[in-house]
């Protein structure tokens, strides 16, 4: 099915304060409780001489990806990209936590929330979304450094502010077969090759790759296996049933 909408975020650093009012509103909304998130600010420093001081900060969330890695590895199918709109979501009750989507995402932007035994992260507030309403990091951000939107759009607000922007850059990771393509562009800011802000490699746990690379394969080859014989089962019975009913 074609995605009909393309979700994601327009983030401008030139307007990022670091008030952390996106933090909070997202932990209310969606009842995250201390000590997660599923918004951070990364503080990049000063840079210059007195009295030609910056100082940067870089909001982000869930990339949203259009080649989401937490979904290749994601064993129970409950981490999924929604075909609608393109937001990466998790169907929590079929969640099994076992933390590989954590390891496989090169962002950092999910955890696994170990009082519940799930896997959580930024869901574009969808909820709100469902509401007409924006995503609570976005409606209340005082600087208005958050936008959110259909970037398939021509006309919506975040394909304006790209179309309008000094610099576009997004933290886009390609290697070893896998390329994120994020939806989260970051606007009017400068290099963002910071190594506090670079996405990683996936690290899976020894256990983890051997789930992985042989309990997975084992487990899929069993389920073939049965079908095929359950099959091969119902077709003889098939065929010896209408023998009996010829004779
Ligand atoms: Fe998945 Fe991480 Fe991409 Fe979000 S940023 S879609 S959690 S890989």
């Amino acid at each position: 099915m074609t995605q009909k909408k393309r979700y994601g975020f327009v983030i401008d650093l030139s307007r990022c304060i670091d008030c952390r009012a996106c933090l909070v509103a997202c932990s209310a909304e969606n009842s995250v409780g201390m000590p997660y998130t599923r918004i951070w600010v990364r503080d990049l420093g000063l840079e210059g001489e007195y009295p030609e001081l910056k100082r940067a900060f870089v909001p982000y969330n869930c990339m949203h990806c259009e080649n989401p890695p937490c979904v290749e590895v994601c064993v129970s199918g409950a981490t999924y990209k929604d075909p609608e709109n393109g937001l990466v979501l998790i169907d929590q009750p079929a969640c099994i936590g076992c933390g590989f989507c954590v390891d496989a995402c090169p962002y950092n932007a999910r955890y696994l929330d170990r009082e519940r035994g799930v896997a959580d992260k930024c869901t574009g507030c969808i909820q709100r979304l469902q509401a007409n309403q924006q995503p609570a990091c976005v409606a209340t951000c005082v600087g208005k450094a958050r936008l959110f939107g259909d970037l398939n759009d021509p006309e919506a607000e975040v394909s304006q502010a790209l179309r309008n922007a000094r610099t576009v850059q997004r933290l886009d990771y390609e290697k070893n077969g896998v390329h994120t393509e994020p939806n989260i562009y970051f606007i009017n800011g400068e290099s963002l090759q910071a190594a506090s802000i670079l996405p990683r490699d996936p690290h899976y746990t020894p256990a983890e790759t051997s789930w992985k690379q042989v309990l997975v394969p084992a487990v899929l080859a069993g389920v073939g296996l049965s079908f095929a014989v359950q099959a091969g089962f119902f077709t003889k019975q098939l065929v010896e049933g209408e023998k009996e009913f010829e004779e």
